[in-house]
Parts: C-alpha cells; structure tokens; sequence
C-alpha cells in the first residue's frame, strides 16, 4: 500500500514574522491573504509591514466566506487574486483555516497557517472539517498535504477569548484516551503506533501545563505553560490525526466521548454557544474513562477537569439524565464508536454517569 504522510512544520516566538519572510521567499512573491472577521485584525499590524518591505504582493485580504464550505472554496477558486498567487495564507479560526486549506489543495498551491485562536488542531492537519452554507457538517475534505509552515503568534493567541483555549484542552487530551483505546490490543502499522505514542504526550502535556496556560491568559501575561499548551493543542494533536486517519476513517482518531458530543448536537435546547465542542469532549472523557474502567486515568482526567472547571454531570451542562438518556442510541450507533475494543452497551452509559453523580456528591 502506498504510504505518504507530511505534517507542519511550525515557528513560535519572537521572530516568527522573520521566519514568514525567509521560508516563504523562496515559494514565489504572491500571496493570496484569506481572513477572517477578528483573527486578521490581530497581527495585521505585524504582518503586513514585514511583507510590504520584503517585497510580496499580497493585495487585499479576502474574506473566508463565513461557513468552511465547498461552495465558499469554489468561489475563492474563481478570484483571479486567488489564481494568480503563487501561495496562500490562512490566516484565523478553524474555519478560515479549513477554507485556505481546502482551497490551497483545489489549486495545488502551497498554504501556510496563522492561527488566531488555539482551539483544536486545524492549523496543522491534512484535513479540513467541512460545512454546508447554512452551518450543518458536510464531512471531512482530506488534503493532499498538511500546511507546510504554521507561524504562532502567542500575543495573539493569549489575547483570544477565553473559550477557545479552555476548549482546545479537552480536545486535546482526548486524543490519547481516544486513540490508546482504538488501538489496544491491535498488530498496528507504523502510522499507528507512531501515532499512538504521540498522542500520550497530548495527555501528559495537558496534566503538566493546562491549569498554568489559563493561569497565563487570565493574567495576560505569556509563560511556558502557555506556550506548552499551545504547541500541543495546534502541533501534537495535528500529528497524531494525520498519523491515525491514514485511511480517511475514525476508526482509531475517535471514540465515545466524541460520540456524545455529536449526539449533543442533536439535542434542541443544548447551549453550545456556552459549552463548546472541546469542553463537553473533555467531560465524554470521564464517560469514556468509566466504561472502559480505566481507573487511574479516570483519577487523572476528573482532577485535572475540576481544575479547570469542566463539567462534572449533565446538569452542569445544562441537562437532566434524561436528555442524555434520549441521546443514548445516538451514541451508541455513532461511527466513532465502532472501533471500541468492545461493545458498549446502555448498561455501561448507565453506570458510568451514576459514578459520575456519586463523584459529584462527593465534592461536597
Ligand atoms: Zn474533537
């Protein structure tokens, strides 16, 4: 079987500006900007002297559409701004993100990142998370290659909301308990179980430096574990997605607790505004801990979400038992579970959020 496999390489720090110059000359002179409504404002100021005065084109900014969607990538293919570059830059959210991406792999020109926010790992991944223009998911576009430099501008990212940093936590350490459980017991390949090894660094990172990054940003003020955390959540959990979803399915790259999130998405009245993706994963976590009774990660993983205020029980998400309970068979017939080294079955749900309750009597 054919096997190709590329991951981003990334620069953070005070000259990463320097580096966009130097590692971007030799690709050509023309950049096509594709932004969004706040990530651009953010550095622009930085940016954009730096290009001007190493000589590139870059014309004006173009807006990224507002929905990661293919007929967004087909009209930005038509721009003749668009064709006429020679690479283009995505710079914001995870949504600009995926729509540079997805448009750059259209055009077969290549793309590099700045990420505005550190919430989940588009800045680095060979995939794009697609949506249709009203908002609903239309699936993943996977890319040729990954973006081939990610320039991290920590000012920026501690200056982001709050949300998206406490978010791109829960994510992140999911991504051990996801992938370690998908793959036990297994004759892996070696995409695997590189992969796999990577992706314990996305949960012991997250215990040393999660509680010091919010620390960071509820400060102001940069430190290690900000920038720790940040690598983390943009870099290692990009690689260990490209390393497990060689064969473009979720077999090993999710599990139960995205499961429940996605069965959340169904749920009418569910705040998602106040509970983002990466919050109600890492609360699935516990879930997924529980049923899998794998106790000492379980220990770790509540520790470190009661740190940082991560929901406990439903109520803390805004619903009773039986909202989840209504959401059971959407759980257990989601793709992502699949490839659980055992069945899961309601029985395993039902116990695993009793604990949960009995955790939370405890605490009082
Ligand atoms: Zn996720």
């Amino acid at each position: 079987m054919h096997e190709q496999v590329t991951f981003s390489n990334y620069s953070i720090g005070e000259a990463v500006y320097d580096d966009v110059v130097s590692l971007c000359r030799p690709v050509g002179q023309r950049i096509a900007l594709i932004v969004g409504d706040h990530g651009f404002p953010a550095l622009k100021d930085k940016l954009m002297p730096v290009l001007d005065e190493a000589g590139f084109i870059t014309g004006d900014p173009i807006h990224y559409g507002g929905v990661a969607s293919h007929e967004a990538v087909d009209r930005l293919a038509g721009l003749e701004a668009v064709r006429a570059a020679d690479m283009i830059f995505g710079i914001g959210g995870g949504h600009v993100l995926d729509t540079a991406k997805c448009l750059a792999d259209r055009l077969a020109k290549p793309v590099f990142t700045f990420p505005t926010i550190a919430s989940n790992c588009a800045a680095a991944t060979a995939v794009s998370i697609m949506y249709q223009p009203d908002g609903r998911v239309a699936g993943p576009a996977f890319l040729k290659e990954a973006p081939r430099h990610v320039f991290i501008d920590e000012e920026v990212l501690l200056q982001a909301p709050r949300i998206y940093i406490y978010a791109g936590i829960g994510d992140t350490y999911a991504k051990y308990y996801e992938v370690t459980i998908n793959c036990r017991q297994e004759a892996l390949t070696f995409p695997l179980s590189l992969g796999e090894h990577i992706s314990g660094a996305c949960a012991s990172a997250m215990q040393a430096h999660a509680v010091g990054a919010m620390q960071a940003v509820d400060e102001g003020r940069l430190n290690d574990d900000f920038r720790q955390t940040v690598l983390t959540i943009l870099i290692t959990t990009a690689m260990v997605s490209i390393l497990v979803t060689l064969d473009h399915s979720p077999d090993y790259n999710s599990g139960l607790a995205h499961a429940i999130y996605y069965a959340l998405t169904g749920v009418k009245d569910f705040d998602h505004e106040a509970h983002p993706h990466g919050e109600v994963v890492g609360f699935g976590v516990t879930v997924l801990l529980l049923v899998d009774r794998w106790r000492e990660a379980y220990r770790d993983v509540m520790a470190l979400n009661k740190a940082l205020g991560y929901p406990v029980v439903p109520e803390d998400l805004g619903l009773t038992m039986a909202d989840i309970r209504a959401i059971y068979p959407a759980i257990l017939q989601a793709s992502d579970i699949r490839h659980n080294p055992y069945p899961i079955t309601e029985d395993m749900l039902d116990a695993a959020f009793a604990a949960l309750y009995d955790e939370k009597r405890e605490e009082k």
